[in-house]
């Protein structure tokens, strides 16, 4: 039986990544961090097949303490910040966690054992203000974020360990990627919940940024299978992970509202707002995912229309749920 040890296990996807690693039968761990509040609604269905252990990004000794105590044979890296807009608002945080943090794991495997697989999660934010399209893995990195600059470290210290110790360490350029699970605060899930409630009546207006942006977005179930794959190969490489369509912010507002039946959908929506708006702006993400598709064998499951469905419904079960 082998085992895993999957950091971000209460994020999005480290649950679909959990529930597919046991599907095949591994040995499941996640990495906690000690909250005052413990977050476990992601992973409630599958807690007692998990097994947690307690560990920070931050702290050195917790990681390679989690690793001794788990001794897995591969690593899952998903823990960051995340969020794109909360960059900047704490960019040094940022870059601990999702720039330094890829560093600190790298070298608990180092030390503890360097024969441990390990997966890095990449961003399609890395490409930010794109000099080609669509993008692929030789495609040159711009990013517009201190996120986007954090992500750019990891995916070169992963490299580096790779290239130095000989570390069979990946880097999944991933892009965009939701679920019910997608935190509330990222445009999709506010989009799908707003929407939800507008339409039961709980709510009068979605307060958004600018709608003109464009993103290749799938679905995490989906994604977090290439991870797996790229584990699974005799040499470890880097790969972008997409669907290879795009569609604008105003799109998924568009069909959000098309699956409850509103089709007057202006009303609603206030746009441009400030609040929402960023000092550095990702125009056009598009992925070419040909690589993944060849070597890895892996393709997309769920359609942009499928994947706004399921998020609407998920999110309309949710709000009558809550009545
Ligand atoms: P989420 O924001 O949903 O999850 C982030 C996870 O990281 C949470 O479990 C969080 O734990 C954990 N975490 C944050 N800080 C720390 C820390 N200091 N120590 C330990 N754990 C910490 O992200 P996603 O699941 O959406 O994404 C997974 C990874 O993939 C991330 O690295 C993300 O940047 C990257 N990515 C995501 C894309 C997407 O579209 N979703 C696209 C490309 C890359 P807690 O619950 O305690 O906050
Ligand atoms: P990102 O691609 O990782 O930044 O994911 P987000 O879901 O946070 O943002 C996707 C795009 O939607 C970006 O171009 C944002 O500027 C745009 N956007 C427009 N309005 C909003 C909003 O209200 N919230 C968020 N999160 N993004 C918005």
């Amino acid at each position: 039986m082998k085992t895993a040890l999957i950091t971000g296990i209460t994020g999005q996807d480290g649950p679909y990544l959990a529930e597919f690693l046991l599907s095949k039968g591994y040995r499941v761990y996640g990495l906690v961090r000690r909250l005052s509040t413990p977050n476990m609604e992601n992973i409630k269905h599958i807690y007692d097949k998990l097994e947690l252990v307690s560990g920070d990004l931050l702290d050195q000794g917790s990681l390679s303490d989690a690793i001794k105590n788990s001794k897995p044979d591969e690593i899952y890296n998903l823990a960051a910040q995340s969020f794109v807009k909360a960059s900047w608002d704490q960019p040094v945080l940022t870059g601990e966690f999702t720039a330094l943090g890829v560093t600190r794991m790298l070298e608990a495997i180092r030390t503890v054992n360097p024969k441990i697989k390990f997966y890095q999660a990449s961003s399609s934010e890395m490409f930010g203000k794109v000099t080609e399209t669509p993008q692929k893995e030789t495609t040159r990195f711009h990013p517009r974020s201190p996120y986007g600059v954090a992500k750019v470290y990891g995916h070169y210290i992963t490299v580096n360990y790779r290239e130095s110790y000989g570390i069979f360490a990946c880097s999944g350029i991933l892009f965009n990627h939701e679920s019910p699970r997608r935190g509330i605060e990222f445009v999709t899930r506010k989009i799908t919940n707003a929407v939800a409630r507008i339409s039961l009546g709980k709510q009068e207006r979605l307060e958004l940024g600018s709608l003109e942006p464009k993103r290749d977005w799938g679905f995490s179930g989906d994604y977090v299978e290439a991870m797996w794959l790229m584990l699974q190969q005799e040499k470890p490489d880097d790969y972008v992970i997409a669907t290879g369509e795009n569609y604008s912010v105003k799109e998924f507002v568009e069909e959000a509202f098309r699956v409850v039946g509103i089709k007057d959908w202006e009303k609603y929506v206030i746009a441009n707002s400030k609040k929402h708006t960023r000092p550095a702006e990702v125009d056009y993400l598009i992925g070419d995912a040909s690589k993944a598709r060849k070597v890895l064998g892996w393709e997309p499951k769920t359609s942009f229309k499928n994947l706004v469905k399921i998020m609407v419904e998920a999110d309309l079960k949710r709000e009558k749920s809550n009545e």
